[in-house]
């Protein structure tokens, strides 16, 4: 597989779901999704891998090297926000699909047995934007949450995860494959690699996030015949909730904390009509938990005051509460001696956004890697890496996954692990 072949690839993808503005539109389980996991599929197939898809439409191509060892994963995923990049998510799942492609033709010209086997995996709603929380099918994978529950999520309109699956075809029954280790490449998001003109990034922790569900009850009225001292209007005593979330940072010494609320809904949203209860949802992220914690019970207190001075309730709930997570330093290690292997720049980076890595992290040996964002944008059609380092990328995660396939980063044995502590004791 030549650069030509991937960038050629690449590029057609993104032009699945393809907005106006050189973004993308593929929420997941939308039409635009499954047109996508169509072409994941269809390049599996043509390969002869095997392709699964488990029971939270998390799909994955199998290329078995070594019958029944467990699999070292590569991927990402294919969905993305509304009116998102093209870049993130969907790089990593086509960098793994050609790193994989890549490292099977090596094995098989060197006559090399390796001691993994390899597969690609496209997660299920990385995302979050239709179905929350984000990071659905890793976790879901990972046993941090509960397949069920998922599955009965519904988006805005009513649609639960399940049956937005059934009606793509992809909610699937098969078994997940055994994991010897995950590796995943991502654009950064930020500006950090751009700023100091290095190539990859060796992801070593993950921020601290928590979000808060906000809902704000008021009461429904005539927006022109209910009297001003007589309203009770939700969305007033809501927008006063954002601004509060916005201005929390400004407590703490500058970009220590990252707070937005970025999803908000209406009800019943009607012109004439005062609203009745606004939902939304606040996210809090940084490196200290004891940040997070502290902006958190300002905005308790601040909150009640505000439904205080409206005679409104509002009622605020923790959600989707993730701590930092380290990861293993074997990986950073792998990732620098690739990339001297290489002649690229690299420099340990901590990642402030999730990723399907991060639950993954949790159960198996697992390496991160970021490449340049130009101008540190994401999420929003302008999102943009240069064809150099999206290429320069699928180098290096091909040669993290021949390491790995080979068994550098293998999770030590319980049974070793029982006989040193045998040993030392
Ligand atoms: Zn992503």
């Amino acid at each position: 597989m030549s650069d030509a072949t991937f960038l050629t690839d690449f590029h057609h993808v993104a032009g699945i779901g393809a907005t106006a503005n050189s973004g993308v539109e593929r929420q997941a389980a939308t039409e635009a999704d499954k047109a996508t996991r169509d072409w994941f599929a269809a390049f599996a197939r043509e390969r002869n891998w095997e392709v699964r898809v488990d029971g939270i439409g998390n799909m994955f191509a199998l290329i078995e090297l070594v019958p029944g060892a467990p699999y070292i994963l590569l991927g990402s995923h294919l969905d993305s926000q509304p009116l998102g990049g093209r870049f993130d998510g969907a790089y990593g799942v086509l960098a793994g699909l050609h790193a994989a492609e890549r490292v099977a033709k090596r094995l098989h010209s060197t006559g090399t047995t390796p001691v993994f086997n390899l597969a690609v995996v496209n997660w299920f709603n990385e995302e979050g934007g239709r179905f929350a929380p984000s990071i659905m099918g890793s976790s879901v994978f990972a046993g941090l949450m509960d397949q069920e529950k998922m599955l009965a999520v519904k988006d805005l309109a009513g649609t639960t995860v399940a049956e937005a699956l059934e009606a793509i075809g992809y909610l699937g029954t098969d078994q997940r494959p055994d994991l010897a280790g995950y590796a995943e490449i991502h654009i950064e998001q930020g500006r950090i690699l751009e700023r100091e003109g290095i190539t990859l990034g060796a992801v070593d922790y993950s921020w601290h996030t928590q979000k808060l569900d906000i809902e704000v009850l008021g009461e429904q009225s005539h927006t022109g015949a209910t009297a001003m001292a007589d309203r009770h209007d939700a969305l007033v005593a809501a927008s006063k909730v954002v601004l509060l979330v916005h201005d929390v940072t400004k407590k703490f010494a500058e970009e220590a904390l990252v707070s937005s609320v970025g999803q908000l809904t209406l009800e019943p949203n009607s012109p004439i009509v005062v609203a009745r209860r606004v939902h939304l949802v606040a996210d809090l992220r940084s490196a200290s938990p004891e940040i997070v914690a502290e902006a958190r019970a300002s905005l308790l207190a601040d909150i009640a005051q505000i439904a205080k001075d409206h005679d409104i309730r509002i009622n605020v709930n923790d959600f989707d509460v993730r701590g930092i997570q380290y990861y293993p330093e074997a990986g950073l290690e792998l990732t620098e001696k690739v990339a001297a292997n290489l002649g690229l720049s690299v420099r340990r980076i901590r990642t402030m956004a999730g990723h399907d890595s991060v639950a993954m992290n949790r159960i198996v040996p697992t390496v991160m890697m970021f490449i340049p964002s130009v101008d540190g944008v994401s999420h929003c059609e302008r999102e943009f890496t240069t064809d150099t380092d999206i290429v320069a990328g699928v180098k290096a995660l091909e040669s993290v996954a021949w390491e790995m396939v080979n068994g550098a980063l293998a999770p030590i044995d319980s049974t070793e692990q029982e006989l040193s502590k045998a040993g030392a004791a």
